[in-house]
């Protein structure tokens, strides 16, 4: 089975793809884990990576491509695999079918952008132990300190409204060509992101089921 996962950040799209892959034992492949792993490991790979970034540039999906086509050939892609965090692009996308071959569905997790905003920018993290909590969702027991080392808790800069609104943007101009294109290959499933973290997940394996 191979799937695509696409979902903007704060979609939960992470957290379905580590279930679906141990639903049914197929790897969970995220592109922005492997350029880090490449970049600790050390490779030759991994070095050039790291000079690219270091410069301020962008990784070429030709770089992104070798990594996934070597990727693909390890024993736990046996069975199949999940993508998160790519094709981000349309070239990325038809670049993907000559690794890949045909993909099995493409998972859009739609989430209201007020949805993510809520659930981002509530976000705070204790800056000791690195904790999480949410204002609304998770709350400390004191407002504004972690409930383990009592220390304050802050606001990641990412996480301030507008600076996710303004990822969400660009998410939306760059996502919305791929989806149309796996759309008109018939392949797309759109779901909704919100509510049981369960439920999401029950109905989109009730979708996939045959696939193999
Ligand atoms: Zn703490």
């Amino acid at each position: 089975m191979k799937l695509v996962l696409i979902g903007c950040p704060g979609a939960g799209k992470g957290t379905q793809a580590k279930m679906l892959s141990s639903k049914y034992g197929i790897a969970h492949i995220s592109t922005g884990d492997l350029l880090r792993e490449q970049i600790s490991k050390g490779t030759e790979l991994g070095k050039k990576v790291s000079e690219i970034i270091n410069a301020g540039g962008l990784v070429s999906d030709d770089i992104v491509s070798a990594m996934l086509s070597e990727r693909i050939k390890a024993d736990d892609c046996k069975k199949g695999y999940i993508l998160d965090g790519y094709p981000r692009n349309v070239s990325q996308a038809e670049g993907l079918e000559s690794i890949v071959g045909s993909l099995d569905k493409v998972i859009c997790y739609e989430v209201d952008d007020d949805v993510i905003v809520d659930r981002m920018s509530g976000r705070r993290s204790c800056p000791k132990c690195g904790r999480m909590y949410h204002v609304k969702y998770n709350p400390p027991k004191a407002e504004g300190i972690c409930d383990v080392c009592g220390d304050k808790l802050i606001q990641r800069k990412d996480d301030n409204a507008e600076t996710v609104l303004n990822r969400l943007n660009v998410y939306h101009k760059t996502t919305a060509p791929v989806i149309e294109y796996y759309d008109k290959k018939g392949i797309l499933l759109r779901t909704s992101g919100v509510g049981d973290i369960n439920d999401i997940f029950e109905t989109v394996c009730s979708e996939l089921e045959g696939i193999e």
